[in-house]
């Protein structure tokens, strides 16, 4: 046992220490082997605060055991250790997991850290529970599915495994482009690549028996087509071929077909960008693009856009915003442009900027709808790239009766870039765009910058609409007694509400009952809400594979620069009432987060499967600390906020 592991339930106020606190005393008991009586304190050493954690409700009853994770019969992801949770349903029973003793808390709530156990039969594998209680015992032998095993082949002999080859759906290719075809298959043997033409060169990677070919795409074309398609330039067409691995006595093949269409570089397809519902990326009239096809979001381009497209592969497709610069939307998000459609392309002329209580906004008349980014270089700029875009900017109006904003620049970038950088005299507290069509392929930009609301410096929390999303349901975590994360967060919420209503604060709980809600319902509310904050309640579960004990705590997401500092002065919030472990503020690419109209942040409060946390969570004193944390952050946001854009004016007042 460690010195760590021994300060159990115990916090100290020391941030930035990673041995700051503590593991769960079940790993320990397992590691030296002694089963549990089930005591929870230990003495704190000097210098650590005890944990206010409220102590696990006792439970006793029948002994009844039940697993709640992994479910049964559930595929998990690893194949060495893993966590299982569930309960005994009393507590003053012992209880071993395939030969070793698991803790089990007051409530019969336990977590174990344990090798996986090994399959019985192809991918099933079952865990095997004995819980004793006196002269009660109870059994429970309870299946999950392994990882599935990749396919292997008789040693010694060329073998491909078939799942292995992968090959798009369709692909759309410019012809100088690199295509990149693989397979597995038995290591250290030669391998090439069969077309109708003669053989294309396929290399072993450094991971053995990973057979990659590269191939340009017009030559592979060629090398595949049947004679009479080989001229189907901008037409899809289905190549065949087959991978062949040898040993130089035997070989095998793998036949497969690729559907592919060879690009004019000179007359690209041209997209619109469209919302539908359902659909995979569209929230709030935005559209978002990776930099890889099933990479993370990047971009947010208004519904409307329109661009060329230089690739496809599969449900992706590749738009060019510039020379080297390409992000992928799925198929379902665009929508052909007429056959005969211009490459988008704008001057950007005069500009002039509106300034209202709420918002500076300005409307930019453009030849077509372009696709764009907007980034947040500090706190109080805002910068718009406009790609296919010439400057011919020539008087910029500020806006009359404000000096809200202080200074506009724009500068013309190589590739058609034209980027617009806007400083306010105060803090950004969102942005949006969106595109309005015009007559013709024509199209104005409506681009927002969301100014900070009045703030009471007496009472900062004073009329502020703070918009409250209890997460979940759909999915979200279960705790070991079977607590649903979804509840936890509403009983939060409704604290929260409560708690902001007599603060003098106009809170808004977008979810009351216990149906689903989807993400983007979720945003959509709060903007037409008019909320001024939003803040997504949660409590967090690990993956498969991650040991729990000495990683749960509280930490808090956010996405976009202007939503960092509330994330940072609640998740500080949260600690002084909730004492557990900080676990720090993350940057995160979450569906919630990435509203842009206020600053928006998602709370992990709290560890469902942890049973010390879930026990603390269905406690309505323990939901009122949360909600009292969120409460105190949101306080030293906007107090802080008030203060800044103080000293920005007197900065400029200076000037
Ligand atoms: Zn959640």
């Amino acid at each position: 046992m460690t010195d760590t592991e021994s300060k159990m339930n115990t916090y100290r106020r020391r941030p930035g220490s990673e041995a700051a606190l503590l593991a769960c005393a079940a790993f320990a008991i397992l590691a030296s082997g002694c089963a549990s009586t089930g005591g929870q304190q230990s003495a704190a050493p000097p210098g650590v605060l005890e944990s206010t954690l409220p102590p696990i409700p006792p439970v006793t009853g029948p002994l009844d055991l039940y697993v709640e994770y992994p479910d049964s019969l559930q595929r998990i992801a690893v194949s060495d250790t893993n966590f299982i949770h569930g309960t005994v349903r009393t507590g003053d029973a012992t209880l071993i997991i395939d030969g070793a003793f698991v803790e089990v808390q007051p409530n019969g709530a336990f977590i174990g850290w344990l090798p996986v156990p090994r399959a019985t039969a192809g991918d099933t594998a079952y865990y095997q529970l004995i819980a004793r209680r006196g002269d009660d015992v109870d059994t429970l032998s309870h299946p999950i599915l392994l990882p599935s095993v990749p396919f292997e082949g008789e040693p010694g002999t060329p073998w491909i495994d078939s799942a292995s080859v992968n090959v798009p759906a369709e692909r759309w290719a410019l012809p100088d482009e690199e295509l990149t075809v693989s397979f597995r298959g038995a290591p250290g043997m030669q391998a090439w690549l069969q077309a109708r033409s003669g053989r294309m060169p396929v290399v072993e990677s450094p991971v053995a028996g990973r057979y990659v070919a590269r191939i340009q795409a017009a030559e592979f074309h060629g090398a595949a087509c049947t004679a009479d398609a080989c001229d189907w330039l901008g037409e899809t067409v289905v190549l065949s071929a087959a991978f062949v691995l040898s040993d130089g006595t035997d070989e095998t093949r793998r036949e497969f077909e690729y559907p592919l269409r060879l690009l004019d570089p000179k007359r690209l397809p041209v997209v619109e960008l469209v919302e539908l519902p359902d659909s995979i990326s569209g929230t709030n009239g935005i559209v978002v693009g990776r930099p890889l096809p099933f990479g993370p979001f990047r971009w947010r381009f208004p519904v409307g856009t329109r661009a060329e497209v230089d690739g496809k592969d599969g449900e992706r497709v590749r738009l060019r915003l510039a020379p080297d610069l390409n992000a992928w939307v799925g198929v379902d998000d665009t929508q052909p442009a007429a056959p005969n459609a211009v490459p988008p392309r704008s001057l950007v002329g005069d500009l002039r900027f509106s300034v209202r209580a709420d918002r500076i906004e300005l409307r930019i008349p453009l030849s077509a709808a372009l696709p764009l980014q907007v980034d947040e270089p500090d706190g109080r700029t805002v910068e718009l790239t406009l790609f296919g875009a010439i400057g011919h900017t020539d008087r910029v109006a500020l806006g009359s009766g404000s000096r809200a904003v202080e200074d506009v620049r724009w500068v013309q970038l190589p590739g058609n870039r034209y980027k617009l950088t806007v400083t306010l005299a105060e803090p950004v507290w969102g942005f949006r765009t969106a595109y309005r069509p015009l007559d013709g392929d024509r199209a104005e930009l409506v681009f927002e910058i969301r100014r900070m609301p009045p703030i009471d410096p007496l009472n900062p929390l004073a009329g502020r609409r703070i918009v409250i999303d209890p997460g979940h349901p759909g999915a979200g975590a279960t705790g070991p007694t079977g607590y649903y994360e979804g509840h936890a967060n509403l009983g939060i919420g409704f604290a929260l509400e409560r708690m902001l209503a007599d603060a003098g604060a106009d809170p808004i709980l977008i979810r009351r009952d216990t149906l689903p809600m989807g993400l983007y319902e979720r945003t959509t509310a709060a903007i037409e809400a008019g909320g001024e904050l939003y803040i997504s309640i949660h409590n967090n579960a690990l993956p498969d594979g991650v040991r729990p004990f000495g990683q749960e705590g509280t930490s808090t997401y956010y996405y976009h620069p202007h939503s960092r500092h509330l994330a940072t002065t609640v998740q500080e919030g949260m600690l002084d009432t909730m004492r557990l472990r900080d676990l720090g503020v993350y940057w995160g690419n979450l569906a919630v987060c990435r509203m842009a109209w206020m600053p928006s942040i998602l709370t992990e409060g709290a560890f469902m499967m942890m049973p010390d946390h879930e026990a603390a969570l269905k406690d309505p004193e323990f939901q009122a600390r949360y909600a009292r944390g969120v409460m105190e952050g949101i306080r030293d946001f906007l107090a802080a906020a008030l203060h800044t854009s103080g000293e920005m004016s007197v900065a400029g007042a200076a000037r």
